[in-house]
């Protein structure tokens, strides 16, 4: 086994995460693993949230108030949903150390560094970043240490941003094993649009519309699910309070994508019609490179039904 080379010193000095679910609780366990902090503190509004993080031990404090959370704090990231983004910045505002770094995880970018600044003073810095990297579960206990490994950190900087405080949020997503890339926040709602966004509304919409044809529910949908539906009932078991925000947050470029999706899908839709084999055979040998490509850079596995065994 190789492990990771050990970093000479804790990356940050007081490292506070707030929100504890699958993504705050992984970046704490990352933490801890590496040693990245020189305390690890933690916050989430939930007291029964608190209760287990502190069971857990994936913290050295955890705070029983944002206040007591951030005093001191050298970088502090954000792990709420993004429609709490807001609330969560406003509660930290009033007691952060200047030269500060708030940071945040959200999977939408424009509308969180809208809600970060609205409430956050000057004399900290704003650094927003999204770890593309996750699961269909949530909570504290649904985290693992090397959810961010070897898998994309995008930095959104906004203009102006100090050159210091990016180069530390790209260190620290680099120390916890990720590729960083940056980009502006609204080519990232872009990208994220048709590569995440639109998907899971697709996975939603097509688990809705098999659970109202009633009676295939009852028995054939479970039975048969292999054939393409069960992959995308695992994408609708997401957590429904983290996408209704992403889609409300995203709305301009998630309505854009949908629009080409949609006028794509007609243009299948009539090629069924009428018996054109060969636009859909184009389309789907196509499709079928685009996987390949995804595997050959290592975002994915090439194990068919992937890599799941055969249960
Ligand atoms: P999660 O498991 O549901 O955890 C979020 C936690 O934040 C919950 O414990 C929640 O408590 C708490 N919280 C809500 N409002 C708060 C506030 N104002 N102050 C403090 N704590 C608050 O969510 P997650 O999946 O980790 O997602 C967190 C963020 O990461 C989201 O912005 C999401 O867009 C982003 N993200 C998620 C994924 C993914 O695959 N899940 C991937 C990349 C990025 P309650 O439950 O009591 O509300």
């Amino acid at each position: 086994m190789v492990l990771d080379p050990p970093l000479p010193r804790p990356l940050v000095g007081r490292l506070v995460v707030i929100g504890i679910g699958l993504i705050g609780s992984s970046i704490l366990r990352a933490v801890q693993t590496r040693a990245l902090a020189g305390t690890a503190v933690a916050y989430d509004a939930s007291e029964s949230v608190r209760a287990r993080v502190a069971e857990l031990r994936i913290a050295d404090e955890v705070a029983a108030t944002p206040a007591e959370a951030v005093a001191g704090a050298d970088l502090i990231i954000l792990c709420v949903p993004v429609g709490a983004m807001g609330a969560a910045a406003q509660a930290i505002a009033p007691h952060l150390k200047p030269g500060a770094i708030v940071s945040d995880v959200g999977s939408v970018k424009g509308a969180v560094l809208k809600a970060l600044s609205a409430h956050l003073p000057e004399s900290v810095h704003i650094v927003p970043a999204h770890p593309v990297a996750g699961t269909e579960y949530s909570g504290p206990d649904a985290g693992f240490a090397t959810l961010f490994k070897n898998r994309w950190s995008i930095v959104t900087p906004p203009d102006g941003a100090d050159e210091g405080a990016v180069a530390a949020v790209a260190a620290f997503w680099q120390a916890m094993g990720a590729n960083v890339e940056t980009m502006g926040a609204e080519h990232h709602d872009l990208v994220l649009a048709i590569t995440s966004h639109v998907p899971h509304l697709i996975a939603y919409n097509i688990v809705g519309t098999a659970a109202d044809l009633e009676q295939v529910t009852q028995s054939e949908v479970i039975k048969y699910s292999a054939g393409g539906f069960r992959d995308f009932t695992r994408i609708a078991a997401s957590d429904p309070t983290m996408w209704r925000d992403v889609f409300l947050n995203n709305r301009e470029a998630v309505i854009e994508v949908l629009g080409r999706f949609t006028e794509d899908l007609i243009a299948l839709q009539r090629a069924i019609r009428w018996n054109e084999g060969d636009t859909l055979f184009d389309l789907f040998t196509r499709t079928r490179a685009i996987r390949r490509s995804i595997i050959e850079i290592g975002q994915e596995t090439a194990a068919p039904n992937f890599g799941r065994g055969q249960e």
